[in-house]
Order: C-alpha cells, then sequence, then structure tokens
C-alpha cells in the first residue's frame, strides 16, 4: 500500500473508534480468514451480576464475604460481580493473594484459605465438590451463567452462578464478519453451557469452551498450522498471548493492558463491531491502491 492510503485509512480507523498501530495491522486486516473471539468482556458487556449462590456448610452470606474479599484484587469482570453481590463496603484484608489468569484467586482471609474461581481450578485444590454443588454447576451452565465455585480452608463449600449481557451490537458484529468472508468462532475459558447459549443467540457456529490462556493460543497456532490467517479479539490476561501470536490482535477498548499491549488494533469505542469495521475499511483502503 502507498503510505497516503494507509494514513487515510488509519486516520478514518480513529474516526470509527480504531486506534492501529501500523500499516502492517492494515494489511493484516486485509487478509483475515477466522475471527476468535472471546466471549466474557467482549461479546458480553463484561458488567455481570450474582444469581443464584448455593452454600453447603457455610452461610451463604459469609460465603459470598469471603469471596468477595479474594477477589477485591482482581480485575476480571466476573471478580466485580462477586464483589459488589458481598456487599461489603470494607472487605476483609487478603494476605498472600494469587491470581491464575483463566483460572480463578486465591488468598488467606482471617487465617483461611479462600480460593475462587472456575470448577476445575478449585476442585484441583480442594478435591471434588460434593453432589449439592454439583447439581447448581449443572442448573447453572444449563441456564448459560458463568460459574464461580468456592473453597474455604480446602474445601469446597459454594457456588456462584454469574450472569452477563450480551452486547447489544454482537450479532450486528457476526453478521459482518461472515458477510466479509471470514468464519466466526467463539473462543472461550468460560462453561459450555455459557458458551453454547451465547454462540447460539449470535449465530456462531463454531464454539471451542473451557480453554486456559495456553489453550487460546494453541487455537490460534493449530489455523495457522492449517493455513488460515487468524485475527483473535480479546479483554482479559488470559487473552494477551493468543492476542499477540495471531495475524490480528485486537483488544477491546475497556479491557486490561495486557491485552492491549499485546495487540495490533485497539477498539477504543468498546464495541466489537468495530471488529468488522476494521476488515471492512482495510479492505477499502488497500483495495482502491492495488
Ligand atoms: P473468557 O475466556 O470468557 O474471557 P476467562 O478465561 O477469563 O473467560 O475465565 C474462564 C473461567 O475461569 C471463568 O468462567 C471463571 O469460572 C474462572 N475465572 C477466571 N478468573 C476468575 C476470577 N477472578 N474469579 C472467579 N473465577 C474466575
Ligand atoms: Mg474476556
Amino acid at each position: 500500500a502507498t503510505p497516503i492510503a494507509v494514513l487515510v485509512g488509519t486516520g478514518r480507523g480513529a474516526e470509527l473508534g480504531i486506534l492501529i498501530t501500523g500499516p502492517e495491522a492494515l494489511e493484516a486486516a486485509e487478509r483475515i480468514d477466522v475471527v476468535l473471539i472471546d466471549k466474557t468482556g467482549t461479546l458480553t458487556e463484561g458488567r455481570m451480576t450474582v444469581g443464584d449462590v448455593t452454600a453447603e456448610g457455610i452461610d451463604p452470606d459469609d460465603l459470598l464475604l469471603l469471596a468477595g474479599a479474594v477477589e477485591a484484587a482482581s480485575e476480571h469482570p466476573i471478580a466485580r460481580a462477586v464483589v459488589a453481590a458481598s456487599g461489603s463496603a470494607t472487605p476483609p484484608d487478603v494476605d498472600d493473594f494469587r491470581s491464575v489468569a483463566g483460572r480463578g484467586v486465591t488468598g488467606i482471609v482471617a487465617g483461611r484459605t479462600v480460593a475462587a474461581g472456575s470448577v476445575a481450578f478449585v476442585e484441583s485444590g480442594a478435591g471434588l465438590l460434593p453432589p449439592t454443588l454439583r447439581e447448581a454447576v449443572g442448573r447453572a451452565e444449563a441456564d448459560g451463567s458463568s460459574i464461580v465455585a468456592v473453597a474455604v480452608a480446602g474445601r469446597p463449600v459454594g457456588v456462584v452462578a454469574v450472569g452477563d449481557r450480551i452486547r447489544s451490537d454482537a450479532r450486528e458484529t457476526v453478521e459482518r464478519l461472515h458477510r466479509a468472508g471470514a468464519s466466526v468462532v467463539l473462543l472461550t475459558g468460560d462453561n459450555a453451557g455459557a458458551a453454547r447459549s451465547v454462540a447460539t443467540s449470535l449465530g456462531i457456529d463454531d464454539v471451542v469452551a473451557d480453554v486456559r490462556p495456553e489453550g487460546k493460543l494453541a487455537e490460534v497456532r493449530d489455523r495457522q498450522d492449517a493455513g488460515a490467517r487468524v485475527a483473535m479479539v480479546g479483554d482479559g490476561v488470559n487473552d494477551a498471548a493468543a492476542l499477540a501470536a495471531a495475524d490480528l490482535g485486537i483488544a477491546m477498548g475497556g479491557g486490561t493492558d495486557a491485552a492491549k499491549h499485546a495487540s495490533d488494533i485497539t477498539l477504543t469505542a468498546g464495541s466489537p463491531v468495530a471488529v468488522a469495521a476494521a476488515i471492512e475499511l482495510s479492505r477499502r483502503t488497500l483495495g482502491v491502491i492495488r
């Protein structure tokens, strides 16, 4: 592309809420075959709210208080929902806080170890969930909720269902990407039930769920190895490796710095529809000159 065409493209991009790092990004966007797109915070608003709380051997309010305390230091949208539901203006202090991307968090609250995260994460540290909590997981998955399992002092004691709203323009995003000839794959660390329910309502036919950050990266690489030119769209620390490896990494403006640093394009308007606009823009800008 000529320098002038790229300048026009990037300038128009800024008007559309698309921050482009350089001409390579515009050229990569023109050739994309498949768009891998994160769910939580990207296709959904990432403003989650707590639904059903199931506690086993602990008072539900205490469960939320302890989980909210460890989640207070996490920047994950799920964490913000749990903190809000814990209803405590001054959450208890947490020692030895740890965060594992795409898995969950742990910390010591009032002398007890608290873990909050995916079922697999909590079970790996505290053993299998008892039947009442298993059933709560099944109900939450069936209604499309995300799930936070909680263990206290090495015992699984709770399941918190967390719901999110699909962004109003997510459907248009998928339609425009399809029209531009790109296939769309939902790629999420969330459970298969939550992933399916979002995919179905958006007309996305390919879903990869329950993947950790390395799994997102592997998905990008597998498709590149098969000859596809891959765009990845995400917002989280859990997306950073996949964003960096993709032919085109696209970060949500409202997301984490880790995602933005790993990406070629940032969507400043905070809407995934700009992904489609970016690909359309690149084709117009570069197509004119060739
Ligand atoms: P996505 O790929 O949709 O953005 P993530 O990979 O960030 O989702 O998270 C996958 C799953 O890991 C979540 O659905 C949740 O069960 C768990 N998880 C990750 N981070 C946290 C956290 N801070 N608190 C609770 N659960 C978490
Ligand atoms: Mg996300």
